[in-house]
C-alpha cells in the first residue's frame, strides 16, 4: 500500500514547507544570516508539530556547504545523510531512551573532539525532559563551556520538566500548535500531489481529531486511507475520493458532535434528551472531566458568536477556527440565549470540572449541573422574588450551606452530592511579591508575562497567548511573538499602541537595545483593526474572566462577575 506512511513521505525538508512555525523559521534564519548562531536552542510544545523538523532543517542549514542564505540544497551528501538520521557530525538522542547519565557523559566525552567535516557539531536530544537528574547534570557542565564547534537543540513536550539551570542556558523557541486551518490546507495540499480527494467536512473531521498536530492529522489521513485500501485506484490519473460517512467509518468516530447536541439540549431546556446523553457518554467510557472541558470549550465559542452579535460585528468561522456548518449551528443556537446567561453556564460549567475530579460520583455532579443550566430563568425568578421579600441571598452562591433561606430544590442536590469547597486564606493564594526585575528562575519569558501583567492585565492576557521565540543582544532581547494566524490575539498585537506599549514594556524588563517582532506582522497591519474590535474586546473578556486572580477570587468568594472592562 502505497500511502501507509504519509506523515512520513512529508515531513518537511525545508524552513518552507514548514507550517505555523513562522517566528521560530525567521529567528533561526537570521541567527545563520547575522552569524548569531547560539550554543544551545531549546524546542518547546505539543507533540507532532514542528520540532524535530526543524532541529533537522536548522541542522542542515548550518552544515551544507551549498546552503544559500540559511537555505540548505536538500541534496548534497551532507542534507541527505541528515535527513535519513545518519549523519556523523548530527548525533540525535532520543532521551526517553537513553535517560541514563552514561548517554549524556558520551557527548561530553566527545564533544571535545571536532566535526569530522564542516565547522558545527551538531546534537539533537529529542524528549530532553526525559533524562534523569544526573544526565542533566552531566548536560549541564557542557552548555556552561561549550567548545565553539558544538551546537545543541533539546527539544520537548514538558518545558516544565526541564531544571531551570538549563532553561537558563539555551535560547528556547515555543512552538504553536496548528490551527484546524493550516492542518486543511497541508492535507489538502498532499492530497492533490496523492491524486486524493476528501470532503470539505470530512477534512475537518481529521483537524479536529488531531487537536494541533500535523503529525497526528497525518496519521489519521494514513487510517483513512489504509481502511478503505490505497491501492483501489485504478490508473495513475483516477482520484479517489472519500466522503464524509467513509472517514466516519474508517476513524471509528461519531458524525454527531455529542458536545454541540449537549449544549442544544441545555439551551432548549430538554432534560430528558440531556441526561440521555450524559448517560450515553458515560456508559461508552468517555472521561467525563474530559468531556466536561470540551463542552466548555464549545461554550467559548457560542459565547463569542454572542458577543461578536449583540454587539453588531462580524464573525466568522474562519476566525474561529470551525467549520461554517458548525458556526451556523451556534449561531442559531445563540438567538435563544444571551450573554448573561452564557457567562454564568461558564462559571457553573468551569466549577463542576474542578468538582468531577475529585467527586465519587462525578456523573451525577455533571447531571446536577447540566440541569442546572436549563433552569437558570427560573432560578432568576427565584432571586427576584426572593429579594423582594427582604432576602439579601447573593446571586449564585458557591457555598450553600452558607445561604440563610430554604434552598431550592436543585441547590438541595448539589448540596448533598459536592463537598463543600475549602476556602484558601488569602496570603497562600497571592504569589509572593518580587521586585521589578524578578527572573523567576531563568525563565525569563513566564516572569516578563507577569510583570506586564501586574501592570496591564490584558495586556498580560494577549502576552499569555503568544508563542515567541527570545534572542539576546546586547543589552537587550529580540523578541519574536507568533500568534494564531488571523486570531483575534494576532489582531490585537498588530495594533499600533499595542506594539508601542510591548516594547516599552520590553525595553524596561529587558533592557533599552530590546526589539519586538511580530511574525507575518506585515499582512495584519494591512488589517482593519476597527472592524471586529467588539469581538476582539470579547476574547479579552474571556481571557480576564479565565485569569487565575479572577477565577481564584470567583472561587472563594462565590462572586459572579458582573463587569469586565476593556481598556486595550
Ligand atoms: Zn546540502
Amino acid at each position: 500500500m502505497a500511502y501507509l506512511a504519509i506523515a512520513r513521505k512529508w515531513r518537511p525538508h525545508s524552513f518552507e514547507d514548514l507550517v505555523g512555525q513562522g517566528h521560530v523559521v525567521q529567528t533561526l534564519t537570521n541567527a545563520i544570516r547575522l552569524n548569531r548562531v547560539s550554543h544551545a536552542y531549546l524546542f518547546s510544545g505539543a507533540r507532532g508539530i514542528g520540532k524535530t523538523s526543524v532541529a533537522r532543517i536548522f541542522a542542515k542549514a548550518l552544515r551544507c556547504p551549498n546552503a544559500k542564505d540559511a537555505v540548505p540544497c536538500n541534496t548534497c551528501n551532507e542534507c541527505v545523510a541528515i535527513s535519513e538520521s545518519r549523519s556523523v557530525d548530527v548525533v540525535e538522542i532520543d532521551g526517553a531512551s537513553n535517560n541514563g547519565v552514561e548517554a549524556v557523559r558520551g557527548i561530553r566525552d566527545n564533544v571535545a573532539y571536532g566535526a569530522a567535516s564542516g565547522n558545527y557539531k551538531i546534537y539533537i536530544i529529542d524528549e530532553v525532559h526525559m533524562l534523569s537528574l544526573s544526565a542533566f547534570n552531566a548536560l549541564l557542565k557542557t552548555l556552561e563551556e561549550p567548545p565553539a564547534h558544538v551546537i545543541f537543540l533539546l527539544a520537548t513536550t514538558e518545558v516544565q520538566k526541564i531544571p531551570l539551570t538549563v532553561l537558563g542556558r539555551c535560547q528556547r523557541f515555543e512552538f504553536r500548535r496548528l490551527t484546524s486551518q493550516q492542518i486543511i490546507d497541508r492535507i489538502q495540499q498532499i492530497l492533490k500531489t496523492e491524486g486524493i480527494s476528501i470532503s470539505e467536512e470530512g477534512l475537518r473531521l481529521i483537524a479536529s481529531h488531531s487537536d494541533g498536530s500535523l503529525r497526528d492529522a497525518l496519521s489519521l489521513l494514513d487510517q483513512v486511507l489504509s481502511y478503505f485500501g490505497g491501492n483501489s485506484k485504478k490508473s495513475d490519473k483516477d482520484t479517489l475520493i472519500f466522503n464524509d460517512t467513509q472517514v466516519v467509518e474508517a476513524l471509528g468516530i461519531s458524525q454527531t458532535n455529542v458536545v454541540s447536541d449537549y449544549w442544544k439540549f441545555i439551551v432548549h431546556k430538554d432534560i430528558k434528551k440531556l441526561l440521555a446523553l450524559i448517560s450515553e457518554a458515560y456508559l461508552s467510557g468517555v472521561d467525563l472531566k474530559h468531556f466536561a472541558e470540551r463542552c466548555l470549550e464549545e461554550l467559548r465559542l457560542l459565547y463569542l458568536i454572542q458577543a461578536a452579535k449583540e454587539s453588531r460585528e462580524d464573525l466568522t468561522a474562519e476566525a474561529l477556527d470551525i467549520s461554517s456548518i458548525h458556526f451556523k449551528e451556534l449561531s442559531a443556537l445563540s438567538e435563544k440565549t444571551s450573554l448573561i446567561q452564557l457567562e454564568r453556564m461558564a462559571q457553573i460549567l468551569s466549577k463542576t470540572i474542578s468538582q468531577i475530579s475529585w467527586s465519587s460520583l462525578p456523573r451525577f455532579v455533571l447531571e446536577v449541573a447540566s440541569v442546572r443550566m436549563t433552569k437558570l430563568d427560573e432560578l432568576d425568578q427565584f432571586q427576584q422574588s426572593s429579594s423582594h421579600g427582604g432576602d439579601k441571598r447573593p446571586i449564585m452562591t458557591d457555598d450553600g450551606s452558607a445561604t440563610e433561606t430554604e434552598p431550592s430544590v436543585l441547590e438541595k442536590k448539589e448540596i448533598k452530592v459536592v463537598p463543600k469547597l475549602e476556602v484558601i486564606p488569602s496570603s497562600q493564594v497571592e504569589p509572593e511579591p518580587h521586585g521589578e526585575r524578578a527572573e523567576n528562575g531563568g525563565e525569563p519569558w513566564k516572569a516578563f508575562v507577569e510583570f506586564v501583567m501586574k501592570k496591564r492585565p490584558l495586556l498580560g492576557a494577549l502576552l499569555n497567548h503568544a508563542s515567541f521565540a527570545l534572542e539576546d543582544i546586547n543589552n537587550g532581547k529580540n523578541v519574536t511573538l507568533g500568534f494564531g494566524e488571523g486570531s483575534f490575539y494576532e489582531k490585537q498585537a498588530s495594533d499600533p499602541k499595542n506594539i508601542q506599549d510591548i516594547t516599552a514594556f520590553l525595553k524596561t524588563y529587558f533592557g533599552p537595545q530590546s526589539v519586538l517582532k511580530l511574525s507575518n506582522s506585515e499582512t495584519n497591519a494591512k488589517q482593519s483593526l476597527e472592524k471586529g474590535r467588539q469581538a476582539e474586546e470579547a476574547t479579552l473578556r474571556k481571557s480576564a474572566l479565565e485569569h487565575p486572580a479572577v477565577s481564584q477570587a470567583r472561587e472563594i468568594f462565590g462572586a459572579e462577575v458582573v463587569d469586565v472592562r476593556v481598556e486595550i
